[in-house]
């Protein structure tokens, strides 16, 4: 070639102008090489050689055969005692077993060597053996291995029909390539089940010893069951079905107490060639790989019939979240992921010929998606967009909604037999689909026109089932990065934070529509399951992101590349043109977010893991009817999350100050397929976390209620959990936490360096530290941390303390106390509604104990949204309707009419109707008739929020549980100044876990608990009004009070004024604009201190008045 100039001036030859043709070297060096011998040229090592084989192993394999893998010839006649058939067909399952795990027929099946030598072995062809030993007859080959070997491929066939129908992918999921061998296509599965009855016939009628027949007889009988399962129509005859599986597992059973011992130079063992693959017609390259061991065999089997089970069950719950939670929890419980046969199998009961379960039509799918995931029935919401819309808009309506929501669902559900990898990339496109179809809703009811409330909540919640799918569909997404140990260790932070982020919309989203679902349907209490659920998992993940955190040592502008990365199924352009949903994860909001979050004095990892753990403990111990037959595997998933929660909230550090010690080191991460686990390499301690692997699936079935507390990561507060009040008392609970937690028995001592003086040290314990006081942190900590229970101690250490602070100093606002007692002298000398008719007011009227308790329980119940004079009324009312005494066995024979009638004047009395007459009966049931004399109990009552159970356990069993925060104390304490940033909700202002805002139970006295509530409504309802406070009366007007209105005065009468206020809109864009005409003398100004003066545009000459935030 080289002499052929012609390629000179297309081909740089390997040499240039040296090439050498060296084919005669070569020949030349392989004849004086030795048998197995390696020649290594220079500078190639025989490491490099090993890494050869190691990367392309079955390409490189030559086929050579080495001494020791060389066999004598097999035989099929070689004659053989019965414990070596049974040795034999017990590997013949082993094979079986293996081609289900995804290996390939030739890695398994095929390797024994009967498969291919049937013709050799059949009687028909064979001539009379002239001297045949008794103990080693031939039939036992011909007759009995032969029969399990068509078995065994007749079930491969059977199992390939179902694998090759694309339901699960050929090469990703199982191995399709038969390599020309035959599995008995052309034979009828009936004629091998009667050859299999036969071959149990020949051995009853034998001389052999009847152990020795039993056990041949039953692992026939096993492969015949297994050949039957394969042939069963699940959808036909599922009592059968179930009958059939059972028997199975009793003869699987039997095999498993027969073991049979094959010596190490029996001819059985020459039956297995692990090596066949080289001799057969391969696709790709096939690794040689051993069996399992027939221990593990009868594992997996077992399994593998399991699963059959599973399929009826599945078949027989016909209900859609029931079948994702049943996927779900295959990865939550660390088992494997069910084999391709089963995961195909379940996808083709489910819509096989469009149709579910082969006999419901599709709408059925578009019926279960609202009744399932909102709680309310298909017919329902038609009737109200019939009520709301003309004819045609609403067949319009249906049959988008029909189409749109089958498209999605069907490949949604199916998605949970897919191969997590699989799972994952439909979810991504998943996501999408739902938000599509969140936002076509969205915009349709828009159009509609309810003629009531009730039909206009209806209509609001259709949107909703699409986004809480959408929701639960970003979670799983989220998750499956961390089972599929897609994320880098700086990653794993803003995963969690994400994650955070989701849980949080997705329980507000579930207490938006609680209260339209009614309470005895099962989907309320799924969604309150949920709820609760959820919030678990917001609080583990929220730690999670702490623990985390100093993974993160690369630039931000760095990190967030791979945010972007990881995250593109939430940034496809397709997203532009929908309305927008929160949450998007906003880049740059991660390190703001971050920040401020471990700045947060109040937040203790250790506690609220403990608390995630208090709930999910609870929850496995609550009724789990939804998902029936997977009720028990439900609780073992909460419990052995709940266990999780214990074991790491036991080495997580008690607060964020001390992070800095908190080494995350000897936790790793251990890929376990199913799950991780974190192993604490220096102590015995084991935590699973196959949270971070799955678990959410099937929180779509189940979640949350939440917690109430709220940190700079989590937005929304809960009404229905109180169990916050662990964290939320400020240093007290901080203390207690610790406490709890079991973690720091004999301190924590803080070393500084002599060169950084400590600024903490000059705050003594519970020293009250104003608001403004910059907490300075020391550079570095040395903390030693005694673990009690572990009974050893471990010293961290030395770390950067970015976050180190003063341990026990208490943040208050500036004068308070002068404030508090203003506004105290000022109460003293008026009397509000709150004095005579409060809650208070309602027992007095009582003679007995319980009655006077549960009257001011009704009282409290009654008086949301409701004035107090109101309130008192409807009170004295319903007790002369249910016969003069407010008890809990009167409301329980009133008539609910009665109850109506008497409360009509307050607020949301139908709804209050049902609560008193629910919460009585749980009273009656569950506490005796009285009420509780704990928060959680109280707010388990229907009706009865975190307020309403502070004060009712304060007015009625003098109990100090925590401060009732109304609408008054939210207000005025805002007015006033004391939470910075303001708080939003009054649950915020009570308390918030995780919160930055100064919040009242975190610095009020103790003492003053139980008081401020009467106080600040009495004030706000003569002084400090909602609107229009009248701050010219007000001892704190004088500018004590940051929102204390000036009084100014109006020249005239009916002036036409035009204000605008430019504050608060960064664009500088006007922000309110309020034309007045005013009779009024007198207008008032708000002049925050520091606020820059009001923009005023008068629209007359006259006009000389200011105005300020009239918002
Ligand atoms: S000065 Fe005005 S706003 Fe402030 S507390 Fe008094 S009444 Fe309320």
């Amino acid at each position: 070639m080289a002499e052929y100039s012609g390629f000179d001036d297309w081909f740089e030859m390997p040499g240039g102008e040296d090439f050498v043709d060296v084919t005669d070297v070569l020949v030349a060096g392989a004849r004086d090489m030795e048998s197995e011998e390696v020649l290594l040229m220079d500078g190639f090592t025989l490491m490099d050689a090993m890494s050869a084989f190691e990367i392309g192993e079955p390409r490189l394999d030559s086929g050579m055969i080495l001494e020791e893998q060389r066999r004598p010839p097999f035989d099929p006649l070689t004659p053989l005692l019965p414990e070596e058939v049974c040795w034999i067909l017990d590997r013949s399952f082993a094979c079986e077993m293996e081609w289900h795990t995804g290996k390939t027929l030739s890695q398994s099946v095929f390797t024994l060597l009967f498969v291919h030598h049937l013709p050799d072995i059949n009687p028909e062809y064979l001539p009379p053996e002239e001297f045949e030993d008794p103990t080693r007859p031939r039939w036992l080959i011909t007759v009995v291995i032969r029969a399990a070997i068509l078995g065994l491929l007749k079930c491969c066939d059977l199992a390939w029909r179902e694998l090759s129908k694309n339901r699960v992918h050929d090469v990703e999921d199982w191995q399709g390539e038969k390599c020309d061998v035959s599995l008995l296509e052309g034979v009828n599965a009936e004629v091998i089940s009667r050859i299999l009855d036969m071959a149990c016939d020949w051995l009853r009628q034998s001389q052999f010893p009847e152990t020795q027949v039993a056990a041949l007889c039953d692992r026939l009988l096993l492969r015949k069951a297994i050949l039957q399962l394969y042939r069963y129509n699940f959808l036909n005859d599922t009592a059968q079905a179930r009958v059939e599986i059972a028997a199975s597992l009793g003869l699987l059973h039997r095999v498993r107490g027969s073991q049979p011992e094959v010596s190490p130079g029996s001819p059985a063992l020459l039956a297995m060639d692990p090596y066949i693959a080289r001799r057969l017609p391969n696709f790709m390259p096939i690794r040689v790989t051993e069996l399992p061991s027939q221990d593990k065999t009868w594992d997996m089997l077992q399994v593998f019939l399991e699963y059959w089970q599973e399929v009826v069950h599945l078949v027989t719950s016909p209900s859609l979240l029931t079948w994702e939670v049943a996927g779900a929890l295959r990865f939550a419980l660390r088992r494997s992921v069910p084999p391709p046969f089963h995961r195909s199998l379940v996808q083709s009961l489910f819509f096989d010929n469009n149709a579910v379960l082969g006999s419901h039509q599709l709408g059925w799918l578009v019926e279960h998606f609202y009744e399932e995931t909102i709680g309310i029935p298909y017919t329902t919401i038609l009737k109200a967009i019939e009520r709301s819309t003309p004819q045609p808009e609403m067949a319009s309506m249906r049959d988008v909604i029909e189409r749109r929501i089958i498209k999605i669902m069907i490949p949604h559900v199916r998605s949970n037999w897919f191969n997590p990898p699989r799972r994952r990339r439909h979810l991504m496109k998943d996501v999408l689909q739902w938000h599509q179809l969140y936002d076509m809703l969205l915009k349709d009811i828009e159009h509609y026109q309810p003629p009531d409330e009730r039909t206009a909540q209806i209509l609001r919640a259709i949107p909703q089932a699409a986004q809480l799918r959408r929701l639960s569909t970003s979670r799983e997404i989220i998750l499956s990065g961390f089972q599929q140990e897609l994320y880098a260790p700086e990653e794993k932070p803003i995963a969690y934070w994400y994650l955070t982020r989701i849980l949080d919309v997705h329980i507000g989203c579930i207490e938006d529509l609680l209260p339209i679902i009614p309470t005895d349907t099962p989907t309320f209490c799924e969604l309150l399951f949920q709820a609760e659920h959820l919030s678990a998992l917001q609080m583990i993940s929220t730690t999670l992101v702490a623990l985390t955190a100093a993974s993160i040592t690369s630039p931000w502008h760095r990190i967030s590349l791979n945010f972007l990365r990881r995250y593109k199924w939430v940034f496809k352009t397709e997203f532009d043109a929908l309305v927008p949903v929160k949450p998007e994860p906003d880049l740059l909001a991660f390190p703001d977010s971050l920040k401020q979050f471990l700045l947060d004095e109040l937040y203790s990892p250790s506690a609220s893991l403990q608390l995630a753990r208090d709930i999910l403990s609870h929850l496995a111990e609550s009724p789990h009817d939804w998902v029936g037959h997977w009720a028990p595997d439900r609780r073992e998933y909460l419990r052995s999350l709940a266990e999780a929660c214990n074991n790491l909230g036991r080495i997580a550090p008690a607060s964020l100050r001390e992070l800095a010690g908190f080494n995350l080191a000897p936790l790793k991460w251990i890929p376990d397929h199913r799950s991780s686990v974190i192993v604490l390499s220096n102590t015995t301690t084991t935590i699973s976390f196959q949270f971070l692997g799955t678990l959410l699936n099937f929180a779509n079935l189940s979640s949350s209620t939440g917690m109430k507390r709220k940190s700079s990561l989590v937005s929304r507060p809960s009404p229905y959990h109180t169990a916050v009040t662990l964290f939320e008392a400020g240093e007290g609970a901080v203390e207690t936490v610790v406490r709890r937690s079991k973690r720091l028995k004999t301190g924590l001592t803080t070393e500084t360096p002599v060169s950084e003086p400590v600024e903490t040290e000059k705050h003594a314990v519970g020293e009250d530290l104003p608001l403004n006081t910059p907490v300075k942190s020391s550079k570095k900590i040395t903390t030693t941390i005694k673990l009690e229970e572990a009974e050893e101690s471990t010293t961290v250490a030395p770390a950067t303390a970015a976050i180190a602070g003063p341990s026990k100093v208490r943040r208050t606002p500036p004068r308070w106390r002068e404030t508090y007692d203003a506004i105290k002298r000022m109460r003293s000398r008026i009397v509000a509604p709150v004095d005579t008719m409060g809650c208070d007011q309602a027992q007095l009227k009582e003679t007995d104990p319980k009655s006077q308790r549960f009257s001011t329980l009704v009282s409290l119940m009654l008086s949301s949204q409701t004035k107090d004079e109101v309130t008192d009324a409807a009170v004295a009312k319903l007790r002369e309707a249910v016969g003069g005494s407010l008890s809990v066995d009167a409301i329980l024979q009133a008539d609910e009419s009665a109850i109506s009638e008497a409360i009509c004047k307050v607020g949301f009395w139908r709804r209050k109707t049902q609560y008193i007459k629910q919460a009585a009966q749980k009273l009656h049931d569950e506490f005796d008739g009285d009420v509780p004399k704990t928060a959680d109990e109280l707010c388990s009552l229907p009706g009865v929020g975190p307020k309403m159970a502070f004060l009712a356990l304060q007015v009625a069993w003098k109990i100090n549980a925590g401060i009732g925060v109304d609408v008054h104390v939210h207000r005025i304490t805002n007015r006033l100044g004391w939470h910075k940033p303001p708080t939003k909700t009054p649950e915020e202002t009570r308390v918030v876990v995780m919160s930055p805002s100064l919040n009242l139970q975190s610095w009020l006295p103790v003492e003053l608990h139980a008081e401020i509530n009467h106080l600040l409504v009495g004030f706000g309802q003569t002084i400090c009004l909602p609107v229009g406070p009248k701050c010219g009366e007000c001892e704190l007007g004088d500018g004590s009070c940051p929102s204390a209105r000036k009084v100014v005065k109006a020249s005239s009468s009916k002036k036409r004024t035009k204000v605008t206020s430019t504050r608060g809109t960064p664009s500088g864009r006007p922000k309110i604009e309020v034309e007045l005409e005013e009779d009024t003398k007198l207008l008032v100004q708000v002049v925050p201190p520091n606020a820059p003066e009001l923009e005023e545009t008068p629209l007359d000459e006259n006009a000389g008045v200011k105005a300020g935030d009239l918002s």
